[in-house]
């Protein structure tokens, strides 16, 4: 009889960039505690490591903490390789390595007239180096490790990818053009890979987490000074229907869930985790 809980994910093989990051920390702590043995993937060997020491020692689970650049081809087939050797063949992908910059954000919303004096604060002051490091950091970065870091999937004969969008996917948020592309791109790109590949057992899906206070956009929701919601944090709050911020772990039990058996018949969504702000028109 099929089994109506997470037991299945004993033993499996996760391997989740960005891995030592907020949001990726809570998966894999969460993931690690069902039993999936971890390969914790971060731009930079000391924060890997660290994050999966921390998890082992919280868990009792194996995780193991190895670098990876997920736009750079080179450093991911070496980190499958790592991975291949220190845990076995991987089972689950997470594609979480991702974030904004204040280089790829325009400082007003809406141009009004008088904003013709000063482009730079506009669109047309975008610095296009910083433009192009976000849209491909959220994009390339989630279909590199897709290509490299599943192959040991088709050789099983079954995976799960999950990727991580963001509620610009579905309606772009003022001043981050770039981020809101890549991360539509994303959700087309969840849509493509899951018909390309339904037939050879490989679901994705993603999640599109509403709004945590993390590193990524402290410096857009709170006040440096006061410590204070800034205009758009405000925003953020009315305009999530249940009133306060996401907390990271708020994300574990749909991200268990698309990547357990129980979502078997489940590929090509992208499901909000926001508090209501997905649903709600603000009137
Ligand atoms: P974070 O900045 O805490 O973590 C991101 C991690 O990615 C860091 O550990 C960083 O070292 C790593 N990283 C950066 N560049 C990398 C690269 N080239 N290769 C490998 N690793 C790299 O961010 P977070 O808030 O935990 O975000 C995780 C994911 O969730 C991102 O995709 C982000 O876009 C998405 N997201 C976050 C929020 C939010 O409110 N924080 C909302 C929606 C979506």
């Amino acid at each position: 009889m099929q089994k109506y809980d997470f037991s299945g994910l004993k033993g499996k093989i996760c391997a989740l960039t960005g891995g030592g990051g907020v949001i990726g920390m809570a998966m894999a702590r969460a993931f690690a505690a069902a039993g999936i043995k971890m390969a914790i993937l971060d731009l930079k060997k000391d924060i890997a490591e660290k994050a999966a020491k921390e998890i082992e020692k919280e868990t009792g689970t194996r995780a193991a903490g190895i670098e990876a650049n997920v736009l750079d081809e080179t450093s991911l087939e070496k980190a499958s390789a790592e991975i291949k050797q220190q845990l076995g063949p991987v089972d689950i992908l997470v594609n979480c390595a991702g974030g904004n910059s204040p280089k790829a954000t325009t400082q007003i919303e809406i141009m009004k007239e008088a904003d013709k004096k000063t482009p730079e604060k506009t669109f047309y002051g975008l610095a296009l180096d910083g433009f192009k490091f976000v849209f491909d950091l959220n994009f390339m970065g989630t279909l590199l490790p897709s290509m490299i870091l599943t192959k040991d999937m088709l050789q099983s004969g079954s995976g799960v990818i999950l990727n991580i969008s963001s509620m610009n996917s579905f309606k772009p948020l003022t001043k981050i053009p770039a981020y809101s592309a890549a991360k539509a791109a994303v959700n087309n790109f969840t849509e493509w890979l899951a018909t390309h590949l339904a037939q050879v057992n490989i679901r994705v899906n993603a999640i599109a987490p509403g709004f945590f206070l993390t590193n990524q956009n402290r410096f857009l929701l709170t006040d440096e000074k006061t410590g204070g919601l800034t205009e758009r944090g405000k925003k953020i709050i009315n305009g999530t229907p249940m009133g306060k911020f996401g907390e990271p772990e708020d994300l574990c039990g749909t991200a268990l869930f698309l990547v357990s058996d129980l979502s078997s018949f489940l590929t090509g969504v992208v499901i909000p985790v926001d508090g209501g702000f997905n649903a709600y028109s603000g009137v």
